[in-house]
């Protein structure tokens, strides 16, 4: 059995707060926290293995809501956001031209408005760079794109669609339902499904990110991930929520949550309730202040929902409970009180919370999105004045010990943890950000934000063993270039990961 010791700095929970020098570690888990003199006198009597921190050990993240799946397809995309000229388009296929998923070049975001061109790509554009494999890339809506010869050849578009609007081969745009369907076409395999994972889990390492709730996830990649952890080749902790379709609960009985190992973790299921903000189909209790006959989209009948949790309750098994509007965080409300499913559901992103809803919000779990407090500049306009001091709540949230984690929705965010934090430490202040001006008590410091990226998580996560290094926790470690404690908030964005270790074990990213 070998046993490590780190030596350094070392934060092994951030509430209340506490450092070490020294830590051992044996099988994986943290079994003494301590001075440095203990682990001198333990390594004088047994073999150690040393490991000189040489920056500062905090526990590893968890990211209490991603999209593992999505994640690894967006690294693999090239990202057109920025893009300013189809030039510069044809450029960044040449170059990114490798990166395949189910053997398409696929890019995402461009927009002929930001286009010096001031026009769409077409089929003749992307033929210029690359011929010999198919290639899809998207307008930033999602509802358009445009396709090469090697597409349209290899998925016979002309022939399947013969007369279809939605289908241009002259330019090789494709609309809507054509779209829909190279989407579907594109093979992602297993050995495929895998490496888009591991991707993902790379990528998440390499920001000090350990452990996850992995959201939303498709059933088909249940035997994937469990095929994944035999072979030993899992590296984040992942708990796993499925895709929430009423009647999936049958199917899995037989599951309960928890049921796993250290690696992977089923939990239970997502349902949603509304839609978004951005979409204006979350649904209010009145109307959007931009658009004043919408209240948003219902998705999730109060009625059907109280079923789903009873049930989910009485197989111990999770729901996370997709609530964005305040009316539909009434509606998640009264069905986990009315069937007190209390211990077996959390709310994911409650964005909007009315002081009324704060009580009754108490003992639950929430998964919150710091980052979406900069992302959603426009909130302000679409709820109004008198509803901002509702949105994005965190600090009226932790003062009731309602059981809040962080999160980035990744790929809707970035996985960036300092991100994050930096977002629910300043609220967008520094970066005009209108909604600083109405929310800005609901901003936490810096220690308790990382609290909330640890330990709250973890508590959204049903463990108590992730997310600190103190004895009995798993000895998953973010080694940072600089302590964030000392910095000036303008300053933490820019630390950095620079060893993560799962289990004690380094993991390369
Ligand atoms: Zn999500």
């Amino acid at each position: 059995m070998s046993i490590k010791v780190f030596t350094g700095r070392v934060y092994t929970q951030f509430k209340p707060i506490k450092t070490v020098e020294c830590l051992i570690v044996s099988s994986g888990r943290v079994v003494y926290a301590g001075s440095i003199d203990v682990c001198e006198c333990v390594c004088r009597n047994t073999v150690c293995e040393e490991i000189d921190i040489r920056g500062v050990a905090l526990p590893g993240f968890v990211d209490a809501h991603i999209h593992m799946d999505a994640l690894g397809v967006n690294l693999n995309t090239i990202d057109l956001r920025d893009v300013g000229s189809i030039d510069d388009v044809k450029k960044l296929l040449k170059i990114y031209g490798r990166k395949t998923i189910g053997g398409w070049i696929i890019g995402r975001g461009w927009s002929q408005e930001r286009f010096a061109e001031k026009r769409l790509i077409t089929r003749c554009d992307i033929d210029e760079s690359i011929t010999e494999l198919p290639v899809l890339l998207v307008r930033v809506c999602g509802h358009l794109g445009t396709v090469n010869s090697k597409a349209i050849e290899l998925l016979k578009l002309t022939e399947v669609f013969r007369n279809n609007p939605n289908m241009d081969a002259v330019d090789g745009i494709v609309k809507e339902e054509v779209l829909e369907y190279v989407w579907r076409k594109i093979d992602i395999d297993v050995d495929t499904y895998k490496r888009l994972l591991n991707d993902a889990q790379r990528h998440l390492l390499r920001y000090g990110i350990t452990s996850v709730g992995f959201l939303s996830a498709p059933v088909n990649i249940v035997p994937i991930l469990i095929s994944m952890n035999l072979e030993d080749t899992l590296r984040v902790r992942i708990h796993l929520y499925l895709d929430g379709v009423y009647g999936s609960i049958l199917k899995l009985a037989g599951f309960r949550r928890g049921f796993g190992d250290e690696f992977l973790r089923f939990m239970g299921i997502k349902i949603f309730i509304d839609g978004s903000l951005g979409a204006r189909t979350a649904l209010l209790t009145s109307p959007y202040s931009d658009d004043p006959d919408n209240y948003g989209v219902e998705r999730m009948p109060g009625d059907l929902l109280a079923r789903i949790l009873s049930e989910a309750r009485d197989n111990d098994i999770d729901v996370a409970l997709h609530a964005i509007g305040d009316k539909a965080l009434d509606i998640a409300l009264s069905s986990i009180w009315e069937t007190l499913s209390n211990n077996h559901t959390r709310i994911e992103h409650a964005s909007i919370v009315r002081d009324d809803q704060l009580d009754r919000l108490r003992g639950l779990r929430v998964a919150i999105q710091p980052y979406f407090v900069i992302s959603d500049f426009w909130i302000v306009d679409r709820v109004g004045a008198e509803r901002a001091r509702y949105v994005y709540r965190i600090r009226s949230l932790v003062d009731r010990d309602i059981a809040v984690g962080f999160s980035t929705d990744a790929p809707v965010e970035e996985v960036d943890p300092w991100k994050t934090i930096y977002a629910a430490v300043t609220r967008g202040a520094f970066d005009g950000i209108e909604l600083a001006r109405y929310t800005y008590s609901e901003s936490v410091d810096v220690r308790e934000a990382l609290h909330l990226y640890t330990k709250g998580s973890s508590r959204v996560l049903l463990r108590t063993d992730i997310g600190c290094l103190e004895p009995g926790c798993l000895a998953d470690i973010n080694v940072v270039d600089r302590d964030p404690l000392e910095l000036d908030i303008q300053e933490i964005k820019r630390v950095r990961t620079l060893r993560t270790f799962v289990g004690g074990m380094e993991s390369l990213f």
